[in-house]
């Protein structure tokens, strides 16, 4: 009984998204939650998201570095290094993201980010979400590609990628999503 209503509390604040996961990926999606008070970001309506990008924390390139190499798969951080090889990931990020929108939640930080599918063109953008501390460690992640569910994928890398960009460059995200169409033209 105790288990059950523990359970139920947990898995109370779901999106409809999370609650068809399986049982084990449900557990462990709930628990990346906690930071938010169990609040499951893909259940927060959009316009609550009001925090402007620049009031996030620093996002330093070690930062990025430390939680890909370990969130991510071998195969999806060999994609990556081919992306940083090329020195094209700026573009690749910003090419890709289609929205970034953060809000403070405690005192941490949840931003979600809007990607187009890097594989399949013509399928639906995907979501993710990730979960920041005020000192910009990147704490937890999510996206709801079949990858994502391993917590880190392309498309968080893209989101991740941006914001260390912006962090550097001391230029707001919607400037860089601006020059998103001098990019295309750029390497199309
Ligand atoms: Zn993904």
């Amino acid at each position: 009984m105790a288990s059950f209503l523990f359970i139920a509390i947990m898995f109370g604040n779901l999106s409809a998204y999370a609650r068809l996961l399986d049982n084990n990926e449900k557990q462990r999606y709930a628990a990346n939650t906690a930071i938010f008070g169990g609040i499951d970001p893909y259940s927060i309506e959009l316009k609550n998201f009001i925090l402007p990008l620049d009031e996030l924390p620093r996002i330093t390139s070690e930062a990025v570095t430390n939680f890909l190499i370990f969130r991510v798969s071998p195969a999806t951080q060999a994609e990556i290094r081919a992306y940083k090889s090329l020195d094209a990931f700026t573009q690749f990020a910003s090419k890709w993201i289609e929205d970034i929108k953060a809000l403070k939640i405690n005192n941490s930080f949840c931003v979600i980010g809007k990607v187009m599918h890097l594989q399949k063109i013509n399928s639906p953008s995907l979501n993710i979400w990730l979960s920041l501390s005020s000192n910009g460690d990147i704490l937890n992640s999510h996206c709801d590609c079949v990858a994502g569910l391993g917590e880190a994928c392309t498309h968080v890398a893209a989101v991740l990628f941006a914001l260390e960009y912006v962090s550097k460059q001391e230029e707001s995200v919607t400037d860089v999503l601006l020059d998103r169409a001098k990019i295309q033209e750029k390497f199309p």
